[in-house]
């Protein structure tokens, strides 16, 4: 016999709790698969922060929102604040004052990949290449002798904008980093401790092998690179130190499984949480109970620090910008205490414990692929270090609401004590004094270049989330 929680009939081990898939009918099962396929094309066409957040700004134009830094005076179905083309926030007004606290919804449109360094072009024996920089947490072996895109934005001294995208054409041309063979690795990478095999300044992108110019001039491949750069899109090799490029894996995001009941993508970590979010928001409508607060910010996967993370004043600017679209004097006091007053989801992704790997999860309080999102009470490292605790009487809020809107949800810790650890914008946002508890999706992979979820967590953090943005207290 399993252990049984006597209140809601629910078996508290996750070997004997029936997964999503098991309790859908038939409609449930077709509106899963349309949001998945919905879900993925999003993947695909959004791969840097700067298209996330022009995804969903164009999202919320489309259903009737206005940029709260052009207009004043209310708003009727929601605003949007984006700061630098690279951190949002979305507004949408409650029937009940901003001053009396939002339902806030935080979540990263930034993922790891590799950025190209502001002076990249180099060449040596008969290749032109380029040098790239580590952005986050990655291994990175996995980003060897893989297809991979190149998606840019470049500004120039004349003002001029261009957004550059390279290596994304069906049976068109990608970019790649090469690997040695293993006929040969002995001592370069195989000897060596995993961490010091691969080391970041090996990480040169093979850009080009065909020379250009006369048999007698020189770097000739870098000059066939600087060639295409200002032929395609009219750059020249110093703009690239006034721009902003992202290697990111090519191709699109895909189904996985032989029941085809997983999605493989980059950067799930954290735009399931961005979608989902987005969304929730979006299906919520016009006057919610509460006032409704969406941010996606930028540099999460760094630490949050700069002027488009978590790290910054952006959510007491946005609360007070809703405070102005709801014709309200956004006096200091009043903005302070209704952040301190408000109700939060640090919406991310949560690792799932892994077959291969069930070695570092506590089985117990592991996430599993296909119980729904996560509530995680604190992240952190070992002895709760950089956590932001939720409180047990908030925890027991999200219990209630989730349970009450008939969720699929589980509890869960990201690993063992002592094997690592991790963090979320949580703890930025906990700085205002609000309630706040991470919740997402079950990912396995997180931070590959081919992160996998099940479709039905999928659907079900967009419910689970729907379910906040609806919540009264
Ligand atoms: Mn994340
Ligand atoms: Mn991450």
């Amino acid at each position: 016999m399993q252990k049984k929680d006597k209140a809601n009939n629910k078996p508290l081990d996750k070997d004997s709790k029936p997964t999503i898939w098991e309790n859908l009918d038939e409609a449930q099962l077709t509106e899963v698969e349309d949001f998945a396929a919905e879900y993925r094309s999003f993947l695909t066409s959004a791969k840097t922060e700067r298209a996330v957040n022009k995804f969903v700004v164009e999202r919320a134009l489309k259903e009737g929102f206005v940029d709260l830094d052009a207009s004043s005076g209310k708003v009727k179905r929601g605003g949007y604040l984006s700061h630098h083309g690279k951190l949002l926030g979305l507004f949408v007004p409650g029937q009940q004052s901003p001053k009396a606290g939002f339902n806030l919804v935080v979540a990263h449109g930034d993922a790891p990949r590799l950025d190209l360094k502001p002076k990249p072009l180099y060449e040596d024996v008969g290749f032109g290449l380029l040098k790239s920089n580590l952005y986050g947490g990655l291994k990175k072996f996995q980003w060897l002798a893989r297809p991979l895109a190149l998606w840019g934005f470049c500004a120039l001294k004349d003002g001029r904008e261009i957004d550059l995208r390279f290596g994304e054409e069906p049976g068109g041309p990608v970019l790649t980093i090469t690997d040695i063979l293993p006929h040969l690795d002995r001592k370069v990478q195989r000897e060596k401790k995993l961490s010091d095999a691969f080391p970041a300044e090996k990480l040169n992108v093979l850009a080009a092998s065909k020379p250009e110019g006369k048999k007698d001039d020189k770097k000739r491949l870098k000059l066939a690179i600087k060639n295409i750069l200002q032929n395609r899109w009219g750059l020249q090799e110093d703009d690239l130190i006034s721009s902003e490029l992202e290697l990111v894996p090519a191709g699109p995001a895909v189904e996985v499984g032989l029941d085809s009941s997983m999605i493989g993508g980059y950067a799930q970590d954290d735009r399931l949480s961005v979608f989902c979010g987005l969304k929730a928001l979006l299906k919520a409508g016009s006057y919610p109970q509460k006032p409704l607060l969406l941010i996606v910010f930028d540099r999460e996967e760094i630490g949050s620090y700069g002027s488009t993370g978590a790290e910054t004043n952006f959510v007491q600017r946005l609360a007070a910008e809703a405070f102005a679209a709801s014709g309200l004097e956004p006096h200091w006091h009043d903005v302070q205490k209704a952040l301190s007053k408000s109700r939060a989801i640090s919406a991310d992704v949560e690792a799932a414990m892994d077959p291969t790997f069930k070695e570092v999860h506590d089985e117990l309080n592991a996430a599993r692929l296909g119980l729904g999102p996560c509530l995680t009470r604190y992240t952190g490292g070992a002895g709760k270090y950089g956590a932001s605790e939720a409180r047990a009487e908030y925890m027991a809020f999200i219990r209630n609401l989730f349970d009450g809107a008939s969720i699929s949800w589980q509890s869960t810790l990201l690993g063992k004590q002592e094997e690592g650890g991790g963090g979320t914008v949580a703890l930025s946002l906990a700085y205002n004094g609000l309630s706040i508890v991470d919740s997402g999706a079950p990912v396995l992979s997180m931070h590959s270049p081919f992160e996998i979820t099940s479709k039905a967590d999928v659907w079900m953090t967009a419910k689970a989330l729907t379910a906040f943005f609806s919540s009264q207290w």
